[in-house]
């Protein structure tokens, strides 16, 4: 098969899926995928993207591929991660990282990560896991994804032994229940919920149904990227993440950096004056392109300048 050069831009040096899937390789890895392989525009072959069971099934193969996981699945109508997007993440924050650590990456399960609202794939964890060995801790509200996460590090070994699951009991909290002022890690990453509305979220799902070029709505539509609690909370993302921002305060020795996912461009003008209002010590803001989409990560640590240089040696 011929795979026409079509070099996706923007994607981190270090992510494994640059330009087009290699289908070939991913069907042999999973044959199930084979049914949902169709001819594109310009004939070649591709993948029926609006079709939930086609991208769950082009998931589980690109993890077992890429990332050595067996038996990966959710439940039906759960957000369905794109897999080089959230690698993306994890490998910027494995070069914050490096930059107190004598430009070389850390690795290994001394790194800790926690990661807020795994959803039911633990991607994040998984890739950190895989990628460089770091040990995660994933916190979530949702018992359906926390059930799943459970079954997926069960079928996985090495994943089961680097991933702990910290369930929030509360909706309202983000730190407060799961990260103490006696413990330490290095990193926290969230991709927060970032719809208003339950409604908003569903005209969202609607839409990213209609570019992927399906005209008639259906109840699969209304299924398509995730299960609505999943994808909202009072006020979406910018009231989140404030609220993150003001708990960390509260933790502010037990992380070094933390950060968020904001896809919304408009809300980083609060997120700043945020941070400015907790007292942080440094923050970054790390841009990243994924084909036409745009996204940010925002970082911040409340540890001085001498703390940072202690940090290694910890
Ligand atoms: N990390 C996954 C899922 C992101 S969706 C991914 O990137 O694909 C956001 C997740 O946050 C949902 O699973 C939701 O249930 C969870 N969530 C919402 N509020 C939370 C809170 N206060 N603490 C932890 N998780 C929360």
């Amino acid at each position: 098969m011929k795979k026409p050069e079509k070099k996706e831009k923007g994607l981190h040096p270090a992510n494994k899926h640059q330009g087009r899937y290699d289908l070939e390789a991913l069907v042999s890895a999973e044959p199930a995928l084979q049914q949902y392989l169709m001819e594109g525009k310009h004939g070649e072959q591709t993948i029926r993207f609006a079709d939930p069971e086609a991208v769950r099934t082009l998931n589980a193969a690109l993890l077992k591929s890429y990332y050595g996981i067996e038996n990966w699945d959710i439940p039906a109508g759960y957000l369905c991660p794109p897999i080089p997007g959230r690698a993306d993440y994890i490998h910027y924050m494995a070069d914050l990282l490096r930059e107190n650590n004598e430009e070389i990456t850390p690795r290994g399960s001394r790194i800790k990560c926690m990661d807020i609202g795994t959803g039911s794939s633990a991607i994040y964890p998984i890739i950190g896991i895989y990628e460089y060995g770091w040990s995660f801790v994933a916190t979530e509200t949702d018992p359906m994804a926390i059930s799943s996460v459970m079954r997926i590090a069960e079928a996985n070994p090495t994943l089961k032994e680097q991933l702990e699951i910290r369930p929030q009991k509360s909706h309202k909290q983000i730190f407060k229940g799961v990260l103490s002022t006696k413990e330490k890690i290095d990193l926290t990453v969230c991709n927060p919920p970032f719809h208003a509305s339950a409604e908003e979220a569903r005209a969202g799902s609607l839409r990213k149904v209609r570019n992927l070029g399906r005209n008639k709505t259906d109840k699969a539509i209304l299924n398509f990227g995730g299960q609505q609690n999943e994808l909202w909370c009072e006020g979406g993302e910018k009231r989140f993440i404030t609220q993150m921002i003001m708990e960390s305060k509260t933790v502010k020795n037990s992380c070094f950096w933390f950060s968020t996912l904001v896809s919304k461009e408009s809300n980083l003008k609060s997120i700043y004056s945020a941070l400015k209002n907790v007292g942080v010590s440094d923050t970054r803001t790390i841009d990243m392109g994924q084909g036409n989409k745009k996204s940010r990560i925002v970082a911040w640590t409340f540890y001085s300048q001498q703390q940072r240089d202690a940090w290694r040696d910890r």
